[in-house]
C-alpha cells in the first residue's frame, strides 16, 4: 500500500474510533454510572479530537479522508521537474515551429499554386515544363519539412501502463504548488483515492495535466483559486482542473481546441497545448471537455474523462 493511502486510512480509522469511543463513554453502563463527570469529560475529549481531525481536513487538505499531498520522494520530484522543463522546452519549440509554419506556409502555398498554374499553361514539350515540375516538387518538400518540424512538439507515443490518475496529478501538483503560490494562486486538492486505474502513458497524462494547470495559471494572472479534483464517473475516472479566471466566451469554446488557436500575445502562446492534450486523451479512449462559465458567471473547468480498467480484470 502506498504511503499516502496508509496515512489517509489511518486518519479515517482514528476519526471513527474517536467517535465510537465518545459514544461508548456516554452510553455504556458501569459502576460509576453512564453519566459520571469522568465519562462526560472523556466523551468531550474524544469528540473534540474528532472535530479537530475533521477541521484539519478542510483547512489543510492533508487529513483524512481524501485530500493529501504526498511528500513525493526525491527521485519522483526530480523526474517530474525534468518533465516540466521538457514540457516548457516543447512549448518553446512549439512556439518557434508555430511561427515558422505561419510565416512560411502562406508563401509556400502561393509558390506551389502559381507553379501549378504555369505548368497547366505550358505545353508538355516545352523545356520550362520540367523546370516547373522541379519547383512544384521542391515546394512540396519544403511543406513536408515544415510539417515535420511541428511534430517535434508532439512527443512520440510511449509505453502505456495501468496507472492511477490521482497519484499522477498529486505528483505534478507537489512540484508545481510552489510556483502557483508565488503567482498568488491558491491550490485546492479534492482527490478520491483508490479509483480504478487507467491504461495510459504516465508522462503523457502528466503533460496534459501540466498544460491545463499552466493555462489556468495564465488565465488567473492576478491570482485566484485552482481546484483539482478526481472522481469516479460512470465506467471511468474524471479529473478536473477548475479555475476562477475570466472563463472562455461561448463562441470560442470549440475553437480553443483547434491547433494554433491562441488568444495570448505573439510569442507567448502556441495554441497547441489544448489540441495536443485532446489528441492524447482521445487516443486513449477518453474525452477532454470544457465547462465555462463554471462558477458565478466566470471561470473554466477542463474535465478529462478516461475509461477505467474493471477491477476484476486488473491483474489478468
Ligand atoms: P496557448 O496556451 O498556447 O494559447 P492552448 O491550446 O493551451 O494554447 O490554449 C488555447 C487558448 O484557450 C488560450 O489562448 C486561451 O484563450 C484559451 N484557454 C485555455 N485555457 C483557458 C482557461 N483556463 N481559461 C480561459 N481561457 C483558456
Amino acid at each position: 500500500m502506498r504511503h499516502n493511502t496508509l496515512f489517509i486510512r489511518t486518519g479515517t480509522a482514528l476519526f471513527f474510533s474517536l467517535l465510537l469511543t465518545a459514544l461508548l463513554s456516554l452510553l455504556l453502563p458501569s459502576s460509576n454510572g453512564a453519566g459520571s463527570p469522568f465519562r462526560i469529560f472523556a466523551a468531550f475529549v474524544c469528540l473534540a479530537s474528532a472535530l479537530f481531525l475533521f477541521l484539519l481536513r478542510h483547512w489543510n487538505h492533508t487529513l483524512p479522508f481524501s485530500e493529501y499531498s504526498p511528500p513525493a520522494d526525491s527521485n519522483r520530484v526530480e523526474k517530474l521537474t525534468e518533465q516540466i522543463i521538457r514540457t516548457e522546452k516543447m512549448a518553446s519549440i512549439g512556439r518557434l515551429s508555430a511561427s515558422i509554419v505561419h510565416e512560411i506556409n502562406t508563401p509556400l502555398g502561393i509558390i506551389l499554386g502559381y507553379s501549378q498554374l504555369l505548368s497547366e499553361d505550358t505545353p508538355d514539350d516545352s523545356p520550362a515544363k520540367e523546370n516547373l515540375k522541379i519547383i512544384e516538387k521542391q515546394a512540396r518538400n519544403c511543406q513536408r519539412i515544415v510539417a515535420d518540424l511541428l511534430k517535434f512538439s508532439r512527443r512520440p507515443p510511449s509505453r502505456v501502463e495501468d496507472m492511477d490518475v490521482s497519484e499522477a496529478a498529486m505528483d505534478v501538483l507537489a512540484v508545481m504548488e510552489h510556483d502557483l503560490a508565488v503567482n498568488g494562486i491558491e491550490l485546492k486538492r479534492h482527490f478520491t483515492i483508490d479509483l480504478p486505474k487507467v491504461h495510459i502513458n504516465t508522462e503523457q497524462i502528466q503533460q496534459v495535466i501540466i498544460n491545463l494547470i499552466n493555462n489556468a495559471a495564465h488565465a488567473m494572472d492576478r491570482g485566484g483559486v485552482l481546484h483539482v479534483r478526481s472522481s469516479l464517473d460512470g465506467k471511468g475516472i474524471r479529473l478536473s482542473v477548475e479555475d476562477n479566471g475570466p472563463g472562455v466566451p461561448s463562441d470560442l469554446q470549440e475553437k480553443i481546441f483547434e491547433p494554433f488557436f491562441t488568444t495570448r500575445s505573439k510569442g507567448k502562446g502556441t495554441g497547441l497545448g489544448l489540441s495536443i492534450s485532446r489528441e492524447i486523451i482521445e487516443k486513449n479512449g477518453g474525452q477532454l471537455t470544457l465547462e465555462s462559465p463554471f462558477t458565478d458567471g466566470h471561470g473554466a473547468a477542463f474535465h478529462i474523462w478516461l475509461p477505467g480498467i474493471p477491477r476484476e480484470k486488473k491483474n489478468g
